[in-house]
């Protein structure tokens, strides 16, 4: 066997020399639920794509299309499903439809912070039920960037009782607007180019989008002044979906690079959204300094609590899958919360003692 060692020397140097050479090639192609220029929540797809060129020096390409060109801003979950694309960018608690358990993995009334989610995600065995959720639709969820805090809507005249909620004619989606229906709430849904025009016209009363990075763009404080804090989306993530036969297919290396990249993107998205709220509230009070940033009243915050907490226990009593997350975030929140009031809150408010 000796006079063969020569021989597998050169064969191995030459197989590493040649290596780069059979990089696989692999094209996939993203879609997102936003329209390409819905910054933030369209950054993280062509940076993803971006990274992930470059780190395997072009060999594994990501096309990214926004809803401009595919048209089904809310097909996100079926596409990727069924193999159109092998990948999308969206937010779980688009599915509710489809299961009500899905809007755990984006943020939900009186939930956790974006700190204490993303502890969740991947410490506290989020992860695993993310992806034990995800299994029978054949693909796979990972966290794909987060809003923090949404601000709790645009408010054309003063919340002062449960009765001024009373008829109120308000777009809200998700758990919310479960939540708001059952307190007299009118809740609608309508398509976000028809929102400015809904709330100047009256059709509705009032409205959520985000918070200031991405309202400023909308134009709701020009026409309604009252500004409240949020309540319902306290850390709305967004999401990767990836075809799970397409990503079984891909070599460890890609896996991940892809991974790796997610993640990466996602804080980022998370600082972006970050300073475009801070940046747009300094712009926005300046300029319309009749904005009223308000708290709702105890007493409805007292009923918002109870009607979140009467909607969570209906769903647990007869849906187990349901019942296992939500009692993962319970348990998690109770215990992260001591936490985030030690150290963030009681920072600001000693802070502000000493201004
Ligand atoms: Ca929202």
């Amino acid at each position: 066997m000796k006079r063969f060692t020569p021989f597998l020397i050169l064969m191995t140097a030459c197989m590493l020399i040649a290596s780069p050479a059979f990089a696989k090639k692999v094209r996939w192609k993203v879609a997102m639920t936003w329209s390409s220029t819905l910054t933030p929540l369209a950054s993280p797809a062509p940076k993803l794509a971006k990274l992930v060129s470059d780190m395997t020096n072009g060999n594994f390409e990501i096309r990214v299309e926004g809803s401009e060109k595919h048209k089904a801003p809310l097909g996100i979950l079926d596409m990727v499903k069924g193999g159109q694309y092998e990948m999308g960018h969206s937010a779980s608690y688009y599915w509710k439809g489809k299961d009500v358990t899905m809007v755990f993995f984006t943020s939900v009334p009186f939930g956790m912070t974006a700190a204490e989610q993303y502890a969740w995600f991947y410490y506290g065995g989020g992860m695993e039920l993310m992806k034990k959720n995800y299994d029978k639709f054949g693909v796979l969820s990972f966290p794909g960037g987060n809003t923090g805090v949404q601000m709790g809507g645009w408010f054309r005249k003063e919340i002062k009782t449960l009765d001024d909620l009373k008829g109120l004619k308000m777009r809200i989606p998700g758990l919310a607007g479960e939540v708001f229906a059952k307190l007299g709430v009118n809740v609608t849904n309508i398509p976000s180019g028809e929102l400015y025009t809904s709330l100047d016209r009256g059709t509705i009363d009032a409205l959520e989008w985000v918070g200031p990075g991405m309202d400023i763009k909308m134009g709701f404080h020009k026409i309604a002044p009252y500004y409240y804090a949020g309540w319902h989306e306290p850390a709305s993530e967004m999401q990767f979906l990836i075809n799970k036969k397409e990503y079984d297919k891909l070599p460890d290396d890609y896996k991940a690079i892809l991974e790796t990249a997610m993640k990466a993107v996602s804080a980022d998205m998370y600082s972006e959204n970050f300073d475009a709220s801070a940046t747009a509230w300094a712009q926005m009070k300046t300029e319309f300094p009749n904005i009223k940033v308000m708290t709702f009243p105890p007493e409805v915050l007292k009923a918002m609590k109870a009607a979140s907490v009467e909607a969570y226990e209906a769903y647990a009593a007869d849906n187990p899958a349901f019942k296992e997350v939500y009692e993962s975030q319970k348990a998690y929140m109770a215990m992260a919360r001591e936490w985030t009031k030690m150290s963030d809150y009681y920072y600001i408010q000693t802070s502000e003692m000493v201004e």
